[in-house]
Parts: C-alpha cells; sequence; structure tokens
C-alpha cells in the first residue's frame, strides 16, 4: 500500500481503530512527506525558507481543507482523517503542518462555516487547490492570550467598513493572497473580514530572527484605512466565539500533529541506540536508555489513543473546548519532552541537522505558545474542574 520505508511505531494497535479509507490517505501523505517534504526541510530550516511550492502539492494531494465538502473543493473526509493527515506532515515538519492547519481551519473552516455562499464559492476551491494562500489574523502586537481585547477597528462608511489596526505573529502573511481577520466593529463586537492582498493599506512585513518554525512565514497583517467592502464581512457569526472555534478546529489538528513529530523523533533515537555503540554494546542495551525508550513510547501512546478519541467525539459532533484544549497541551507537552529525551540519546549527534530532533525540538516551542500557550490551556481545564476562571 506504500511506498514509505518507515514503519511507525503502533504497540497498541491503535491502526486497528482506523477505517481503510484513513489508512489509504495516510499512506499517500506518508509518502508525499518522504518525497517531497523530508528531502527538503533541513535546509529549508536551517535557511529559514518556507518551501512554498509545498502549498500546491497539498493542494493537490487533497489535504487542505480535508473535511470542507467535495462541493466546495475539499476532500469532505471525517474529522479522523483529518487528524491523520495532520500527523504525517509534523512527522516531516511542524511548519508544513502549520501551513496546512492554518488554510485548512482558520480560513477555509471560517469561509465555510460563518461565510456567505457568495464567499465560499469565490475562495473555497482556490484555497484547496493552494492556488490561494490565507492567512489568520487574531493576535496583536499587545494582545495574544487575551484575544477579547484586540482593538484592530472596522468602521461603518456606506458601502464598505474602514478597518484599522495590526495582527502580529501571522503564519503566512507576507505570502498571503487573503486574510480572514477579526475586528471590533463599533459596538465593539468581534466581527470576521475577508482581507484581500492589493486593498489599499493593506501591508505585510515579515517576522525574521526565528529559531522556531524557520521552514514557515510568520509576519503581521497591517491595515491602515483599508476599504473593506461589505460583501467581504463573515455574515453569519458575531463575537470571540468565532475565531475560538476556529481555533478548535486548529487545536484538533495540533493534538494529532504533535504526535508525528514526537514519532519522528522515538524512531530516529530508536534506530541509533541500536547502531551507536559505547562500552562495547549498543547503548539501547542500558537501561538507562532503554528507560527513555519506554517512557517515550508509553507517552506516544497515551498520546495516540488521546487524539483518536478527540476524533470520535468531534466526529458526532460532541468534543468540548475543554477537551481539545487539554489534548493539545498535552500532546504538544509530550512531544517536546519526547523530543529532549530522544536528542539526550543522540549524544553530541542529536544537536546537529543530520537528524530531525533539533528541528523538531525548536519547532515545538512554537507549537506549544500557539493556539493557546500550555498555561492558558491549564487553565481552562483548571475552570472546568473548579468552576473558577483563574484568567483575570
Ligand atoms: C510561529 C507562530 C505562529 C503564529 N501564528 C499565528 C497565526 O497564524 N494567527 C494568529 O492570530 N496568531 C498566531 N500566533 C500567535 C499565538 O497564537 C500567540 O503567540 C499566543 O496566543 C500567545 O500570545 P502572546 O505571544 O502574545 O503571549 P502572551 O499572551 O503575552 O503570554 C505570555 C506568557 O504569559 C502567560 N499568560 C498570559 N495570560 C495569562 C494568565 N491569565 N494567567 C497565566 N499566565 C498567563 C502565557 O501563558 C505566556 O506564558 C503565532 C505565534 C507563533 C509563535
Amino acid at each position: 500500500m506504500t511506498l514509505s520505508i518507515y514503519t511507525f511505531p503502533d504497540h497498541f494497535l491503535v491502526d486497528e481503530l482506523l477505517n481503510k479509507e484513513h489508512l489509504i490517505i495516510r499512506s499517500a501523505v506518508r509518502d508525499w512527506v518522504d518525497r517531497s517534504v523530508r528531502p527538503i526541510v533541513e535546509k529549508a530550516s536551517q535557511q529559514h525558507v518556507f518551501p512554498v511550492h509545498l502549498v500546491r502539492e497539498m493542494g493537490d494531494l487533497g489535504v487542505l481543507g480535508s473535511f470542507i465538502p467535495q462541493e466546495y473543493g475539499g476532500a469532505g473526509l471525517d474529522q479522523i482523517a483529518y487528524g491523520v493527515i495532520m500527523t504525517e506532515l509534523e512527522r516531516g515538519d511542524s511548519g508544513i503542518r502549520s501551513a496546512a492547519s492554518v488554510q485548512s481551519s482558520l480560513v477555509m473552516y471560517p469561509i465555510f462555516r460563518f461565510g456567505s455562499e457568495a464567499q465560499r464559492r469565490k475562495y473555497l476551491p482556490k484555497l484547496a487547490t493552494g492556488e490561494m494562500i490565507g492567512a489568520f489574523g487574531l493576535t496583536e502586537p499587545d494582545h495574544g492570550s487575551d484575544p477579547g481585547s484586540m482593538i484592530t477597528r472596522m468602521e461603518e462608511r456606506g458601502d464598505h467598513f474602514l478597518l484599522n489596526g495590526a495582527k502580529m505573529w501571522i503564519t503566512n502573511a507576507s505570502i498571503c493572497d487573503m486574510s480572514v481577520v477579526w475586528a471590533k466593529d463599533e459596538a465593539g463586537v468581534i466581527r470576521g473580514l475577508i482581507v484581500e492582498r492589493g486593498m489599499e493599506g493593506f501591508t505585510t512585513p515579515e517576522t525574521g530572527n526565528k529559531w522556531s518554525l524557520r521552514a514557515s512565514v510568520t509576519g503581521e497583517l497591517v491595515f491602515s484605512d483599508v476599504r473593506i467592502p461589505k460583501e467581504n464581512v463573515l455574515p453569519n457569526i458575531n463575537g470571540l466565539k468565532g475565531p475560538l472555534m476556529c481555533l478548535n478546529s486548529a487545536r484538533y489538528g495540533i493534538a494529532w500533529g504533535a504526535v508525528g513529530a514526537a514519532i519522528d523523533c522515538y524512531d530516529t533515537a530508536v534506530r541509533y541506540a541500536l547502531e551507536r555503540k559505547q562500552f562495547g554494546k549498543p547503548i539501547a542495551a542500558f537501561q538507562l536508555t532503554q528507560r527513555k525508550l519506554a517512557e517515550m513510547l508509553t507517552e506516544i501512546t497515551k498520546a495516540q489513543l488521546l487524539a483518536w478519541r478527540l476524533g470520535v467525539l468531534r466526529n458526532d459532533d460532541r468534543a468540548t473546548p475543554g477537551q481539545i484544549s487539554m489534548a493539545k497541551r498535552n500532546n504538544v507537552h509530550m512531544a517536546l519532552q519526547v523530543a529532549r529525551e530522544a536528542r539526550q540519546i543522540l549524544g553530541a549527534m542529536g544537536i546537529t541537522g543530520d537528524f530531525p530532533i533539533m528541528r523538531h525540538m525548536m519547532n515545538l516551542e512554537s507549537v506549544i505558545t500557539y493556539e493557546g500557550t500550555h498555561d492558558i490551556h491549564l487553565l481552562i481545564t483548571g475552570e472546568e474542574i473548579t468552576g473558577i476562571g483563574a484568567f483575570h
């Protein structure tokens, strides 16, 4: 079924929880990642370049907006399929998975869910093929964990709105063709707008100097008296609930994606430990190495099961924001811990670009911060447990 020589660690036979369609999709994405991502991504990361041609290839593969109905250009797949895709992409690189997450969950999802029929027809097919690249503007320079306090403003001016403000830390900003932007209207209500490249007053400076997600573009969206036609407002959503629903979709994908990064680190560490000899035997023979590997596999397995169960709940439309938050936090933290342990097993070799571990580890430092920081997700769970919000 697959061209890849890679075997996924599946200690609890989690594959048996997937259907045939999921396995076929996984094989296709796995092959593509092995063929098109892995051979180039280390260099791209070192050079701080996003291999933008991969967006069109992901479009051809059908992984952009995989859960969007086919009549709008999506693949019409279920939530588990989306998760499986995210795992494979992030086994390649978190930056590539981020591009797919943003396009699927943060741009296509709100247009499908909150957009007009005309907006759906205009944007979704081109976003699905990767002909168009989207961005999602929520975070601002002074409002990250607390997006409800945003100051980007839209003011009604007859047949259009005037948009002013700035968004920061935006994936794909400087290469986007359009962006779903969240802003407050005169009544202080958060609304979603589609801002297109080329609109006067809209600029997208790139953010350089990152040590993390280097094979991904990050930047700003700056709005200076941008005239937004009224037909570019998402008509079917008002309030913070809009961006939070998008984030739920993306966080869910991250819960699966992080497992991919962890598996790549674990797999690399196992192979290395079996080959590398010290004191006359493979380092895999030492109890302390085995402890590391055993703990890594245990945590990966728990994360796989958490992601799968969340997918089942999402397919039934029963997953709560708190469950999604818990899975995102746990699985990204798990992946970061696995990356750190794996790097130790490789000793000095672990810090080089000859192996993917350091790149994954650096990437995961962004993943643990974006889409809600680790601590914010702890507070979400804390509020569920105690009934007391500790955000303010
Ligand atoms: C590479 C990258 C890509 C990104 N892409 C996007 C994107 O495409 N679109 C977008 O809109 N955003 C994006 N983000 C932004 C991201 O979502 C924010 O960075 C994140 O929400 C945190 O906001 P902040 O960085 O302003 O941190 P802050 O909110 O300033 O938080 C700083 C620290 O304070 C802690 N903290 C904050 N409030 C509390 C509290 N109440 N109690 C306890 N601790 C608290 C946080 O946990 C954190 O540790 C991206 C970020 C990165 C790094």
